[in-house]
């Protein structure tokens, strides 16, 4: 008999009763160490004092009222993003798919008021994730996610990621815009090789084609910027956001350039939710303390304390770790050794950890994360590899990797 909530997950047998910084707490007691982070969405942690305060402050004056009237905290922090980023104007979303659809619809109206209604095809890349939806599908080109759902959503042309050359051969006359990830997350944790950000920006000014970036699992901080193209100097046209940005609330945006936005004109584009005041209320106090002086620093400091130890660990373990990878905070363990059976042999020492494809493992643990964590997520890291080694490993549940 099917479940009374659609089977499409593989779940996990653990139930948490609550949430302390890096640490969830299950139903009978039990501490794990997480690392999966809410699928790098906890960029606070869990139960974060001023969050809650936040949230449950504005729980108290107003939860919704639509977009049909002004909400003073979306304006805000729309504002102050706007202060931080390359964009002029933005839209508020309920989630990373939303924030590309957004994105996706704001890059062919652009080609179209612009007078080339013919460029509505976007290039996209091998190993994308953009999303569920009808066209993040089709965008991200997983034949996995495709199949059964046709007819597939037309304009969309995908090529190796990383290949420069491969993008301008693709590049048409009803090429529009090109679509790519800063750092591919569930792809397997893959930065592009240097160059290939910047190539791809002067490719677009070259041909009259937006950039747009998918910062959903790369921005707010995750990488060591607040957004991870910062680290080579380029800026987008338009950037969908999500995941961190609401700190566990759902939430996204579309953010743009004035002239990337200046075909979506009054009635263009709506949601009934997006940018509700809850939303913002969180995405504001997120945005307060990942804004801090400092907050980066420490992302940055975790992030190289934890790439040297996972190095060691790599040396000492080679039948098990085959590379380690990513910027950040926003980390991969590509594996020897089925990355669903890593997983599992974390969670017996106690940490979460999603996979990605690729077999990779990844590590997204809360950008508050402590020096004394990461040390204690090394330890369980370096355990699970020896109960590999050693033959200890439980059956991995299936589709943990995914
Ligand atoms: C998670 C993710 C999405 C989709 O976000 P949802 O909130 O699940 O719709 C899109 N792009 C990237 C890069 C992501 O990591």
């Amino acid at each position: 008999m099917i479940t009374a909530v659609l089977p499409t997950y593989a779940r996990i047998d653990l139930e948490f009763e609550r949430g302390e910084g890096c640490w969830l707490v299950t139903t009978d007691g039990r501490r794990f160490l997480d690392f999966t982070g809410g699928i790098a969405v906890n960029v606070l942690g869990h139960a974060h004092p001023y969050l809650a305060e936040a949230l449950s402050e504005q729980a108290k004056k107003l939860w919704h009222t639509s977009n049909l009237f002004r909400i003073p905290g979306g304006e805000r922090l729309a504002e102050r993003l706007k202060a931080v980023t390359f964009a002029d104007t933005m839209f508020f979303t309920n989630s990373g798919a939303e924030a590309l659809e957004c994105a996706i619809k704001m890059a062919r109206k652009y080609q179209y008021v612009s007078g080339h209604p013919e460029k509505n095809r976007i290039i996209t890349f091998e190993g994308a994730f953009h999303g569920r939806t009808l066209a993040t599908i089709a965008a991200g080109g997983n034949a996995k996610y495709l199949e059964g759902f046709g007819p597939e959503m037309p304009g969309f042309d995908q090529v190796p990621f990383g290949d420069l050359d491969a993008v301008k051969a693709a590049i048409t006359p009803q090429t529009g815009a090109i679509l790519v990830e800063p750092v591919q997350g569930e792809g397997g944790v893959r930065v592009p090789p240097s160059g290939f950000l910047k190539g791809l920006r002067a490719l677009c000014d070259d041909k009259g084609l937006l950039l747009v970036l998918d910062e959903v699992q790369s921005g707010v901080g995750r990488t060591g910027k607040l957004f991870a193209h910062e680290w080579v100097g380029i800026t987008p046209d338009i950037m969908a956001v999500a995941k961190g940005i609401g700190g566990g609330f759902p939430m996204g945006a579309c953010l743009a350039t004035e002239d990337a936005a200046k075909g979506m004109t009054l009635g263009t584009h709506g949601s009934t939710y997006g940018g509700n005041p809850l939303a913002m209320a969180v995405g504001n106090a997120v945005l307060d303390i990942v804004l801090e002086d400092g907050f980066l620093d420490h992302v940055n400091a975790m992030s190289t304390r934890l790439l040297q130890r996972l190095a060691e660990i790599k040396d000492r373990h080679p039948a098990v770790v085959a590379d380690v990878r990513g910027q950040g905070l926003l980390l991969g363990i590509k594996a020897h050794v089925p990355a669903g059976d890593l997983i599992a042999a974390l969670r017996e020492e106690g940490m979460l950890a999603p996979g990605a494809s690729d077999n990779v493992v990844r590590l997204l643990p809360p950008l508050i994360v402590s020096e004394e964590d990461v040390g204690i997520a090394v330890e369980k890291i370096e355990a699970a590899c020896r109960r590999i080694e050693e033959g200890l490993v439980a059956a991995p549940v299936k589709g943990a990797a995914e």
